[in-house]
């Protein structure tokens, strides 16, 4: 019998062939599928970018599902093994016969569980990797790109939830101006990190801002259109008022966008279209950034 046996068990994968994946990074560990045929021996987990070998990361029902195929494998193994080793022991002894009893057939190991669903569906068009994530992301899996490309399926993604219906409307609005902020947190706080170690507020506008002419030499907001810089504005401020003071507009938000002086202690109104020109004004701001890395290098 050799020493070393190894047997290949397979990671079952969902009905469109994605395989799950949990980020074991500190701080995140976070679930994404990615495509099967598209895994590379390096992969990035597409919240937080840390690198992994493509054998890294795999969830606790897949590890339980190996754990369960592997030992029925080892069981059949060792059976055989032990019927081989009576059959030459009492080969050519007159006195004993030695008869393999009857096994049980080998059990086919099913996993217990199903692969979560996923969101978004995303193919990235610098290196075609396919994968599913949740809610906002940063990084390609395949490449670690994480350009405007990544930003537009963000978006789309954030279009897309957004209910049809007028008496969901406002609640869906609600999330999408907290989701957009947290994407361009996300690029800022990517961005950020290569410039400096000081940690930036990139849930304020202008703070960013700040940040970056500082640290990048860049204006990120300079070129925006005044009225798509005022939507941008209020799409910051707005999700602020949101989540801190019912949706009222207040004295600290009026400081902030002076335009809406007349609405102060009233419901900030969201809108899709103000929503939508926001978002151009953010990809502008975001692409203005990235433009300015890249030619730093
Ligand atoms: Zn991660
Ligand atoms: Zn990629």
């Amino acid at each position: 019998m050799s020493r070393n046996k190894s047997f290949q068990i397979s990671i079952p994968t969902d009905k469109d062939g994605f395989v799950g994946r949990a980020c074991d990074a500190h701080g995140c560990k976070q679930y994404f599928k990615i495509f099967v045929p598209d895994h590379r021996e390096t992969l990035y987990c597409p919240y937080c970018g840390a690198q992994f070998h493509k054998n890294q990361l795999i969830t606790a029902n897949q590890l339980k599902h190996v754990r369960e195929a592997g030992l029925e494998e080892v069981r059949e193994y060792a059976l055989d093994e032990i019927q081989k080793m009576f059959k030459s022991a009492f080969r050519g002894s007159k006195n004993i016969k030695y008869t393999p009893g009857r096994r049980r057939p080998k059990r086919t190991v099913r996993p217990h569980y199903v692969e979560r669903k996923v969101d978004t569906e995303f193919e990235c068009a610098e290196c075609t990797v396919k994968f599913q994530v949740y809610g906002i992301f940063g990084y390609c899996p395949g490449c670690k790109c994480e350009n405007l490309q990544i930003y537009d399926a963000n978006w789309a993604n954030i279009k897309r939830k957004l209910s049809t219906e007028e008496s969901e409307l406002q609640r869906t609005l609600r999330h999408a101006y907290g989701d957009l902020v947290s994407t361009f947190e996300v690029f800022c706080a990517q961005r950020g990190k290569r410039l400096t170690d000081e940690k930036g507020n990139f849930q304020v506008l202008f703070d960013a801002r700040k940040f970056f002419k500082k640290h990048g030499g860049v204006d990120i907001v300079d070129e925006i259109e005044t009225s798509d810089l005022l939507a941008l504005r209020r799409l910051f401020q707005k999700r602020h008022v949101f989540i801190h003071a019912g949706g009222e507009i207040t004295e600290r938000y009026v400081k902030m966008i002076p335009e809406d002086k007349p609405l102060l202690g009233t419901t900030a109104a969201l809108s899709v279209a103000e929503l939508e020109t926001a978002s151009g004004a953010m990809r502008h701001a975001l692409g203005k950034l990235i433009k300015s890395m890249e030619r730093k290098g």
